[in-house]
């Protein structure tokens, strides 16, 4: 690790379609972990591709008659404004196909080295044999396999070790770059190594993906690698465990095949998405059901209404020990989880205990006013790397159901959602409660909680001016 620094590269999408709740249970799982590494004090350089150029999509692209460049730039949208519904923070993000240069060169070099070799179409292919660790990572022995045997596609039986194509050959109505190889595309395995060491340098600290990228295509990306670089490639993997819905693996065919954009249509909030994905830790399998998902929903709830009970309450003057160290040991518990491999249940777990013993201590009136602040610090921390506390849920369904509606999807958009949003618009009298309290916190000069008031009503359409003649509201 360079200065305290860590840099870390994940697999991202391959946009050819709306991206699925599997696909973002993976991408919320390395998002908690750059989160947790930086509240851990370190910097990080956190790098994810787009694959922009594939199989799917040339096909996709031709089938809707638009370009390959207009395919992807929908679903490289969709992607991004995916990812921030559910308070994914956005890596430094690299396209495949803006890296074709690179790529050829990269080729280019393997062949000086004797490592890959080209065939009568343009393609090029890596030669397995020249790599004895080939299978090291997911520990899969390769003895005794075909030198020569070839395969051309991205994806490839999981059991048998073929040479790869780093770069395929130009074929009549497909994508095609000139470049210093000749004309063709970069195969997919080779995109994630260029882009990652271009951007991260030649050894870096951690890669990520989901658990099936494991083999081919992490173990090519280490062989092409290493075997130009002589050096390490990734020092740590990191791969989410395969998510399933309702006990059974996602498929089209099953009808449990969800985006993030299909639940919210169904009446789930985005915080509740959030919660559930990240409710299980990344090693663990995560059963998605819909049981859990109104179960996280109340779990979000209960934290966003303790902290309103915190802010807004009145208590009395002075501290009481009990709550001091109940916050220093939920912060501390908070850490050791995540510490251990990233254990996101019991960090979860933790806060709820807290969330139980304050709701018990405010019952006996043991939360005094110095009891409030180290309290809500210990929600803020859990909040920087689970970010469900703060609610924009409403502007953010608000937006999904205008993307429904911009694709005739409007059918799918349920009573119970527009009713929810609805509700959402705040009426005076909650716009006055939660200016009341934003005066309360200001009055105690606790501006923190006046900024996140604000805030809040910031999110449900009212701005809210501070003048010096004291504070004024309107509707946006
Ligand atoms: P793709 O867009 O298919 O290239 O996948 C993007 C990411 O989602 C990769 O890291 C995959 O490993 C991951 N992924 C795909 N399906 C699932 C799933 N059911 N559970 C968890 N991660 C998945
Ligand atoms: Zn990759």
């Amino acid at each position: 690790m360079r200065d305290n620094e860590v840099r870390m590269y994940a697999c991202g999408p391959t946009v050819y379609d709306y991206g699925h709740i599997g696909n973002f249970r993976t991408f919320v799982a390395v998002d908690l972990l750059q989160r947790f590494l930086r509240q851990s004090g370190y910097k990080v350089q956190y790098v994810m591709n787009i694959t922009d150029v594939d199989d799917k999509i040339i096909r996709n692209s031709a089938r809707d008659g638009v370009t390959v460049q207009q395919f992807t730039a929908k679903y490289e949208k969709a992607f991004i404004e995916d990812a921030a519904l559910i308070n994914i923070e956005q890596p430094k993000l690299a396209r495949a196909t803006e890296h074709i240069p690179q790529m050829a060169d990269f080729v280019a070099k393997l062949v000086e080295k004797g490592i890959a070799y080209r065939t009568d179409d343009g393609s090029f292919y890596f030669r397995i044999a020249t790599f004895p660790r080939y299978g090291q990572l997911s520990k899969k022995d390769f003895k005794g396999m075909l030198d020569g045997a070839r395969v051309d596609v991205d994806e490839y039986d999981k059991d048998s070790a073929r040479d790869f194509a780093l770069w395929k050959g130009p074929k009549p109505g497909e994508a095609s770059w000139q470049t210093s190889i000749g004309p063709g595309r970069p195969g997919w395995h080779l995109e994630c190594s260029v882009m990652s060491m271009q951007e991260l340098g030649e050894s870096f600290d951690l890669h990520a993906g989901g658990e099936d990228l494991v083999f081919p295509h992490h173990e090519n990306e280490i062989a092409q690698s290493e075997s130009l670089t002589e050096k390490p490639f990734a020092h740590f993997w990191f791969h989410a465990r395969f998510l399933l819905v309702e006990g059974e693996k996602m498929s089209k065919s099953l009808g449990n095949f969800f985006t993030l954009r299909d639940l919210v249509l169904k009446g789930h909030k985005p915080s509740s998405l959030r919660y559930l994905l990240a409710s299980v830790p990344y090693r663990n399998q995560l059963n998605f059901t819909f049981d859990g998902l109104k179960q996280a929903a109340v779990s979000v709830d209960r934290l966003r209404n303790f902290r309103l009970r915190l802010s807004a309450g009145n208590f009395p003057e002075g501290s009481t020990p009990a709550m001091q160290l109940l916050a220093t040991e939920t912060v501390a518990h908070m850490r050791a989880a995540l510490d251990d491999d990233l254990n996101t249940a019991q960090a979860q777990g933790a806060i709820f205990e807290m969330v139980r013993q304050t709701n018990a201590a405010f019952d006996a009136g043991q939360v005094n006013k110095d009891d409030v602040a180290p309290l809500i610090s210990a929600l803020t921390k859990f909040d920087e790397i689970f970010a469900v506390i703060d609610d924009d849920d409403a502007p953010k369904i608000k937006r999904v159901v205008e993307w429904a509606r911009a694709e005739g999807r409007e059918k799918e958009v349920s009573k119970e959602l527009l009713d929810f949003i609805q509700s959402a618009e705040l009426s005076d009298a909650d716009i006055e409660k939660k200016i009341s309290a934003m005066k309360a916190a200001r009055a105690s000069r606790d501006f923190k909680t006046s900024d996140r008031l604000r805030a809040e009503l910031f999110d449900s359409g009212v701005i809210v001016e501070i003048t010096k003649d004291g504070i004024r509201w309107r509707r946006k």
